[in-house]
């Protein structure tokens, strides 16, 4: 299953809790390469430069990593992928090797937010900087400010929501991402959502979207 839309579609927020209810693994691969760039490792090192210019980092460094984790033992029964694919020719690789795994994306969700919100989201959203919750300064404010609900680590904002690279980070959505809209349409298996209402309320749209898109494409294969 993929998540697709925008940066501060609450693909996160989504993505985490869908994953949860369905008993499958989160692929988040924006969190996997800010892990690598705080442990410093090699991959970190690498992707950090585009990812503080609000760039796609190469599909060399990303393609491998997501096809090691998606076939994994841990995401045998399936997996919710949040930021990945983020062009075509990712979601190419990501075809490919389901299909040589007997397998493929059975339904992808598009979360849909106006540019507008999507920088009003942006510039007030937090993070723990233990668990990674997400939070933001008006619609979701942690109960203790600076502090997070779950674990009681401290939030922090991410580096690359400042206002000039978050304008980048659209614009690269828009070019880049955007067109994999058109390529899951095709496919039959895009769900649209409207990701402007109230967290648990898309959440159930979530949920809903794609048992229909799932029951389709299944009852499609079915028929032959
Ligand atoms: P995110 O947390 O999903 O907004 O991702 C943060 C940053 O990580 C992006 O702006 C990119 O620089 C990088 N990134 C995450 N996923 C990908 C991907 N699939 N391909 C290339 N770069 C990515």
């Amino acid at each position: 299953m993929v998540f697709l839309g925008p940066p501060g579609a609450g693909k996160g927020t989504q993505a985490a809790v869908v994953a949860k209810r369905l008993g499958i693994v989160h692929l988040a691969t924006g969190d996997i390469l800010r892990e690598a760039v705080r442990q410093g490792t090699e991959l970190g090192q690498q992707a950090k430069e585009y990812m503080d210019r609000g760039e796609l980092v190469p599909d060399s460094l990303v393609v491998d990593l997501v096809m090691d984790r998606i076939s994994g033992p841990d995401a045998a029964a399936g997996a919710v992928l949040d930021g990945f694919p983020r062009s075509i020719a990712q979601a190419e690789a990501l075809d490919g090797a389901l299909s040589r795994m007997g397998s493929g994306v059975d339904a992808v969700v598009y979360l849909r937010v106006s540019e507008a919100e999507l920088v009003r989201r942006l510039s007030l959203r937090w993070e723990c900087s233990q668990c990674r919750t997400p939070y933001h300064g008006e619609s979701r404010p942690p109960k203790r400010p600076g502090i997070c609900d779950l674990c009681g680590g401290v939030l922090t904002q991410r580096e690359d929501d400042r206002p000039e690279t978050v304008r980048r980070r659209l614009k690269v959505y828009y070019e880049q991402t955007a067109p994999l809209l058109e390529y899951y349409r095709e496919k039959g298996v895009l769900a649209e959502v409207d990701g402007e209402e109230p967290i648990p309320l898309v959440t159930e749209r979530v949920l809903e979207a794609i048992g229909s898109t799932v029951g389709r494409v299944q009852r499609g294969a079915w028929m032959g």
